[in-house]
């Protein structure tokens, strides 16, 4: 699948959350519905950032290089450990990511739940929207491993 697939496969999905959420009256405000959409799209490609010929790559990785250099920036002007931290993560993020091999680690579902989980604490909805997405993938690849 190409990434346009990956991501209304993901939609799809979306779609029959949200109609299971409405059946169990817990359905979300309709600003939570707009941004579980972008939600949906970037957790439907999240796998494939193992692979830089991918689209989620080649828009990650110049997003964790920006923020590198805004948070060294930060540190530089403000001295503050946080954007130090940040810079060290963000880096390390970036790096790391050249050393993946294709359907490895990001293709499990350990990864999903761990890149979820900070919008489960957002959000139930938005972990919920995440994790889905990344399902969706993994099914959609054939893939699904723990
Ligand atoms: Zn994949």
């Amino acid at each position: 699948m190409n990434w346009r697939q990956h991501i209304l496969f993901a939609l799809f999905f979306y779609g029959i959350s949200l109609a299971t959420l409405y059946a169990a009256g817990g359905f979300p405000a309709p600003g939570v519905v707009a941004l579980g959409v972008a939600v949906t799209a970037f957790f439907g490609l999240l796998p494939d950032i193992d692979t830089e010929k991918s689209r989620i790559h080649k828009v990650v990785v110049p997003l964790l290089l920006a923020a590198s250099i805004a948070t060294a920036a930060l540190y530089l002007a403000m001295q503050a450990t946080v954007f130090l931290v940040s810079f060290v993560v963000l880096v390390v993020s970036a790096l790391s990511l050249k050393f993946l091999r294709h359907r490895g680690f990001t293709h499990t579902l350990r990864f999903g739940i761990l890149t979820a989980l900070p919008l489960f604490a957002l959000s139930p909805h938005y972990g919920l929207f995440a994790l889905v997405a990344f399902i969706s993938h993994l099914v959609a690849d054939m893939h699904l491993k723990l």
